[in-house]
């Protein structure tokens, strides 16, 4: 087997983009996700080591060292980061020479040979889920004989192996915690609306939906949602909750935990005997008699993609879902007392003046307990994206998607509305959503009945009125 390093290079300071960063940026709260697509292969490829530099706030040097021992080096690799991502790359190939240097994620998964030509320092990329791919080129096959990678042959000629086949039995993919464990230090993981320290992890992947913006389905996952049985998800959390006693809050990061409602309720009712606070991903039309199953088995948050409250704009991303429904179920949510991270998007086709407003109504109005108000950015491989670029909307100077901070910016600009307004609209979006007598009662409270939440609201209090300081420098 080879020396395998894993590893999300070093980057912008606060830079949330490691693999399992859905939508690669700095957020407005610092936050890391699981690098969790690396840690899948990482836990099969014995003896191997992942790095997720920026949460563990690492620079190139003690990365310089370790390569100085190994045989192959996986980067995983992002539209925002690409550019950075090189570099790292051809500073290891500087230090080792004879390392191999794999790139992994969904931005080389829909560019391969653009991604290939765009690094001489990359010896193959990973096109499709790359878990037994990576496996399979550690245990040193040749690569003509890998499925779902492109590289380079011996004549400098990139060559496209065929697709690597979808996996179906999820059963098989050992657990990643066992990586956590072994290479991470989980109290370095926040997310501003979750319980800290937490875990967070996949129970399946795909989702039924097709939003067009939406990156991880329309490239890496599919539009099947293909599971864990109920069984392996609870014995990887049974064995989670002993090596991470400290962990006070279980993240299923699946695309859409809810689309497969009877598997939904089989788990919590797992979770339910194992004692665990839980929270996960879901679409804002799942019933109230599975909302109370899973609320009364542990849940405690759903994070919760609204994205707009214009109907028409909803219709335009092909988001499935009526305002009426999205009002409901957070209705039911909040009579249950399931918590709400709401997240908007502003900038989606169809947007306004008046669209924009309306959306900050109706997120007043429904009032989850927090919200996150993003910039529609269109990544390659995304229907947004071909839409963007037919209709003249990409600003092409910006398709990296951030700007040199890392911070997110408006890249589409419609003939009506300016990415200028679209980006001023979000600290507008902010402030009319929490400077509200009503929800500043509700945090307060909040801080009142727990020092621990005191500390950790005036943190984020502070990092968040920075953030909106770089962001107006941005603009400038
Ligand atoms: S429902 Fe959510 S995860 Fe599924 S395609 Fe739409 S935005 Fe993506």
């Amino acid at each position: 087997m080879m020396k395998t390093l894993f590893l999300q290079p070093p980057s912008f300071d606060g830079f949330d983009g490691g693999a399992g960063s859905r939508y690669q940026a700095r957020r407005e709260i610092k936050s890391f996700w699981y690098p969790t697509w690396l840690a899948q292969p990482a836990a099969m490829v014995p003896g191997s080591r992942l790095i997720d530099a920026p949460p563990a706030r690492m620079g190139m040097g003690p990365i310089l060292e370790d390569v100085m021992n190994r045989d192959l080096v996986v980067i995983h690799t992002s539209t925002p980061s690409f550019a950075n991502d090189v570099k790292v790359a051809e500073q290891l190939k500087a230090a080792n020479p004879k390392l191999i240097i794999g790139f992994v994620g969904a931005k080389v998964a829909v560019q391969p040979t653009e991604s290939l030509n765009g690094g001489a320092a990359i010896d193959f990329v990973a096109r499709n889920e790359f878990d037994f791919t990576i496996k399979e080129i550690a245990e040193g096959r040749d690569f003509a004989e890998v499925d779902g990678i492109s590289y380079r042959n011996a004549a400098g000629v990139i060559v496209h192996n065929k697709d690597r086949a979808v996996l179906e039995d999820m059963d098989q993919l050992p657990f990643v915690t066992d990586v956590y464990k072994r290479d991470l230090r989980i109290e370095d993981y926040f997310i501003g609306y979750l319980l800290h320290p937490y875990v967070s992890l996949y129970t399946g992947r795909g989702c039924k939906s097709r939003c067009t913006f939406c990156l991880w389905p329309q490239t890496v996952g599919g539009h099947r949602y293909r599971v864990r049985s109920p069984e392996h998800v609870a014995a990887e959390i049974r064995q989670a909750k002993i090596d991470f006693p400290q962990v006070r809050e279980f993240f299923f990061d699946d695309d859409t935990f809810t689309d497969n409602l009877p598997r939904a309720e089989a788990i919590a009712r797992e979770l339910g005997k194992l004692g665990v606070t839980w929270s996960c991903n879901a679409k804002a039309n799942v019933p109230r008699s599975t909302l109370k199953i899973l609320k009364e088995n542990g849940l405690r948050l759903l994070l919760v993609g609204y994205e707009s409250g214009n109907q028409q704009i909803l219709h335009n991303i092909k988001k499935g879902m009526l305002v009426t429904t999205a009002e409901q179920f957070t209705k039911d949510c909040h009579e249950l007392g399931v918590k709400i991270h709401g997240t908007f998007i502003l900038g989606l086709p169809g947007e306004t003046r008046e669209t924009i407003q309306e959306t900050i109504e109706f997120a007043t109005r429904i009032n989850p307990h927090t919200i996150q108000v993003s910039l529609a950015a269109p990544y390659p491989g995304t229907a947004l994206y071909k839409q963007a670029l037919e209709n003249g909307w990409l600003d092409v100077e910006h398709a990296e998607l951030i700007d040199e901070s890392g911070i997110q910016i408006a890249p589409l600009n419609y003939p009506h509305l300016g990415h200028a307004e679209i980006f001023a609209n979000v600290e507008v979006f902010y402030k009319k959503f929490y400077f509200r007598a009503p929800k500043i009662a509700a945090i307060v409270g909040e801080m009142v009945v727990s020092p621990q939440m005191m500390v950790r609201r005036l943190r984020e209090g502070m990092e968040f009125f920075q953030f909106l300081r770089e962001r107006k420098q941005v603009a400038a």
